[in-house]
């Protein structure tokens, strides 16, 4: 079996850079960037515009910044496989890669880029809504336009609760955000506009206990203390570390995420680095991301010059 130098797992910010680098050192990088129900582009596809990433004075659309990362991966000769990984052996050398399509392929190194995922309430009826469309949501940017005169919730304390509540109120009718603790996390400037806002209520102290379905939609739900209706549920609470394949194989931190040795992307094992936001629960932006891509696809350079 041919044995690849590299491959990488995962296509946000993190994994095209590390796949342009690598392929631009000559190591003929394999990317698997996944399919539905993964993310091909990872978060930035759930995004509209994006104003911090550097070299765009006017803002990108996030799928746009996306297919320019991949773009410009494959002009240097970045194979891409638009497939899920099934199974990642990292017990013996080379590492081996099965995916979803049965595909078996043997590599010297492996980049792991795989992000993180939308954190979930667990309420009975939830997965099923969020899959249908029919008023359950994790991306406001993506469906709060189907929103528009209705009455939606958003539930989180943090950065992503505050801008989806504020981007909701330009479709919606009303909003309410629901938070468990009585203050937020949020950074200030985004808590501001919140408060300013008359469109939006918060209700602080308070859990979604259960989603109230009819008609296998939602119409409402019950909080601790009394019960809100509502036609759309938009669930901000914070991501999990997409680390299935390297469960048991890698050492992770109490949250799940990859622990790398200090200043680079090496992980417990030689020869496979991690990137973007499956080790980093802190930065978690695009422009981290890629720089990460960047580091892990030099250390794996120098990890391929020294076999
Ligand atoms: P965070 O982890 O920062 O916040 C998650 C929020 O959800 C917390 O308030 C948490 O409550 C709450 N929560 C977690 N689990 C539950 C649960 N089971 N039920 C109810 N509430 C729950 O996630 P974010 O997605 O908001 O942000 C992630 C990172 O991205 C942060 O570093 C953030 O700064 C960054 N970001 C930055 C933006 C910007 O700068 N414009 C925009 C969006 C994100 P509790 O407070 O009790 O822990």
């Amino acid at each position: 079996m041919n044995i690849r130098n590299t491959i990488i797992i995962g296509s946000g910010p993190a994994g095209w850079t590390a796949a342009l680098y690598t392929a631009r050192a000559n190591l003929n990088p394999l990317i698997f960037e996944g399919t539905a129900p993964n993310l091909p582009g990872g978060q930035l596809m759930l995004t509209s515009e994006i104003e911090n990433f550097p070299g765009f004075p006017n803002g990108i659309k996030g799928p746009s910044l996306m297919q320019l990362f991949k773009k410009q991966a494959i002009n240097f000769g970045t194979e891409v496989k638009s497939d899920n990984v099934l199974d990642l052996d990292l017990s013996t050398k080379p590492f081996t890669v099965t995916s979803e399509t049965g595909e078996m392929v043997k590599a010297r190194s492996i980049i792991l880029a795989t992000g993180t995922k939308h954190k979930l309430l667990n309420l009975s009826g939830e997965t099923e809504l969020l899959k249908r469309g029919a008023g359950v949501s994790v991306c406001a940017t993506c469906d709060g336009a189907f929103y528009k005169n209705l009455r939606v919730i958003v539930v989180g304390g943090g950065d992503t609760a505050m801008e989806e509540a504020q981007f909701l109120t330009r479709f919606a009718r009303s909003v309410v955000l629901v938070h468990r603790k009585n203050k937020f996390k949020a950074s200030q400037i985004l808590i501001d506009r919140i408060v300013k806002n008359p469109k939006i209520t918060i209700k602080f102290e308070e859990e979604i206990q259960k989603l109230l379905i009819e008609n296998q939609k939602l119409i409402g739900v019950c909080l601790k203390q009394n019960t809100i209706m509502a036609d759309g549920l938009f669930i901000a609470i914070g991501h999990t570390p997409n680390n299935q394949l390297i469960l048991n194989q890698l050492k992770l931190d109490s949250d799940g995420y990859v622990l790398t040795c200090e200043k680079s992307s090496k992980t417990s094992i030689d020869g496979v680095f991690a990137c973007g936001d499956i080790q980093d629960s802190n930065y978690r932006q695009a422009i981290t991301a890629a720089g990460s891509g960047c580091q892990a696809a030099m250390d794996c350079e120098r990890f391929i010059a020294n076999l």
